[in-house]
């Protein structure tokens, strides 16, 4: 029997609000351990928490990009359980009326386009962080994050591979990214996942038993370990057995899933409104407000610059998957308004430096103007395609300009018939015999001839004249 993979996500992804969600401290990543903590978060009795409305606004921009329905009023929740990183014994979040319903997103696939319907968004706090001594038999804990504020995107049981899961959960990565409300870098925790899986025979509708699996700090871990549960749960199907509903870690070292818990339930948590907190109430005059501060998102980018710049899709998915790197393309398209040459350039040599470098496009240090200005030298002849890329790396390494670094180093191409004729002629006659075999039929062996030339020309040279030159001497039948 053939069995077809369903998978849902949860992602949380922690808001980039300069103060937590109940009370004024700092979100500020890295500071001292319960340096960013007070009564509130600490979950001191007697205290009220207030609730910021940055944090709603936020919420507001996701809930949006990904067409949900904003409620109108909604509330938090108290979810309890006990674990010392909650100091509270409850953590504040949303249920039965959560911020935002309904909702899609598209996604790439291998099959084309897809969409995936979100279910809900809901606001929530973070917990604190247990520091676990490797080499003592004790633990810490730091309340600095307790209280950050979090939205949960939960999605509708819609993915139907690991491949499908990592697309959608780049796709909301680059939402958020773009909306500028959280940083998802989820090997630093501040887009976490948790993936929920389920396996039913092929063409066949109800939902099997799933299970949760959490731990994966990476795009990468998130597809094995769906890879790897898919293929244990088949492995049970096949032999007649079932699947017990439970929550399992993956576990990156050894790439396997591992038993955490048995799965609760809802009602474990025992769920109740919040009696310090009044509901929240969203009118239509700040949802309209929120909407018209979007900026412009990573699909509609991504058609525009298809039909702006006649670029191919790919090239336009590629440069439109960061915001910066998008206003970086456009800002050298107006030094050198060649869209596919630019963007040629900065798939490859661009992006390979920065993956290199482990660098932001935001930092690099070749601005767009200077990098049109060497696309300009390269269209003009002046240096070739070869020669600019070592141009490129010696820009950024030295802050100089394209002009300052051909000039300085006389980079400047050879494109003078005389002088190319010259080391053409040498080339010949220092290598008579590849000369009479090349005459006798081997053409192969005009890759050597200008490979000689262009060595001779310090690469300098213009390799079309080369090229040219070599062919016209090469048909002569009389010796050069
Ligand atoms: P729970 O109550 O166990 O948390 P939810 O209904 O809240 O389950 O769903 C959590 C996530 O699991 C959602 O993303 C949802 O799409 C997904 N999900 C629910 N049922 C299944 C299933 N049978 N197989 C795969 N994913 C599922
Ligand atoms: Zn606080
Ligand atoms: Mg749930």
């Amino acid at each position: 029997m053939e069995f077809e993979p369903v998978i849902g996500l949860e992602i949380h992804a922690q808001l980039l609000s300069k103060s937590k969600i109940f009370c004024g401290c700092s979100t500020t990543f890295g500071a001292g351990p319960n340096t960013h903590t007070c009564p509130v978060c600490l979950g001191m009795p007697g205290v009220l928490p207030v609730l910021n409305r940055e944090v709603v606004e936020y919420a507001m921009r996701m809930a949006l990009a990904t067409h949900c329905r904003i409620a109108p009023v909604s509330r938090f929740a108290r979810k309890n359980y006990f674990y010392p990183d909650l100091p509270k014994g409850y953590q504040i979040s949303q249920y039965e009326l959560p911020l935002a319903r309904d909702g899609w997103v598209w996604i790439e696939t291998e099959n084309g386009p897809r969409k995936v319907r979100i279910h809900r968004i809901h606001l929530e706090e973070d917990a604190g962080k247990l520091v676990h001594d490797e080499h003592q038999p004790f633990s810490y804990v730091d309340f600095n994050r307790t209280g950050v504020p979090l939205i949960e995107i939960v999605s509708e049981p819609d993915l139907r591979s690991p491949d499908e899961a990592a697309s959608y959960l780049k796709t909301l990565r680059d939402i958020l990214r773009y909306l500028e409300i959280c940083d998802g870098n989820m090997e630093e925790g501040s887009l976490r996942c948790d993936a929920n899986v389920s396996l039913r025979p092929s063409g066949t509708t109800p939902l099997g038993v799933k299970t949760e699996l959490k731990n994966m700090n990476s795009f990468r871990n998130v597809q094995r370990a769906l890879e790897f549960e898919i293929r244990r749960q088949r492995a049970l199907l096949e032999r007649g057995q079932s699947i017990v509903q439970e929550t399992l870690l993956w576990d990156a070292n050894r790439n396997v899933t591992v038993s955490m818990r048995g799965k609760e339930e809802a009602h474990d948590y025992r769920y109740f409104p919040d009696p310090d907190l009044v509901p929240v109430e969203i009118d239509s005059g700040w949802i309209e407000e929120v909407r018209a501060q979007l900026p412009e998102l990573p699909d509609a980018k991504r058609e525009r610059f298809m039909k702006q710049y006649a670029l191919p899709e790919y090239d336009a998915q590629v440069l439109t998957s960061q915001k910066a790197l998008a206003r970086y393309f456009e800002q050298v398209i107006e030094t050198f308004p060649q869209p596919k040459a630019v963007s040629n350039w900065i798939m490859s040599e661009l992006l390979r430096e920065l993956k290199k470098e482990e660098r932001e496009i935001e930092t690099f240090p070749v601005s767009p103007d200077r990098l049109g200005e060497l696309l300009g030298l390269i269209a003009s002849g002046v240096v070739s395609g070869k020669i600019a890329k070592t141009v490129f790396e010696q820009m950024h390494t030295t802050g100089k300009s394209a002009r300052q670094v051909v000039d300085e180093q006389g980079l400047v191409q050879v494109t003078d018939q005389d002088a190319i004729e010259a080391l053409v002629d040498e080339v010949l006659s220092e290598n008579p015999r590849e000369v009479e075999q090349y005459r006798g039929g081997k053409e192969k062996l005009m890759a050597f001839f200008v490979g000689q030339v262009m060595r001779k020309s310090r690469g300098k040279a213009n390799p079309q004249a080369v090229n040219e030159i070599l062919r016209k001497k090469l048909a002569r039948k009389e010796s050069p």
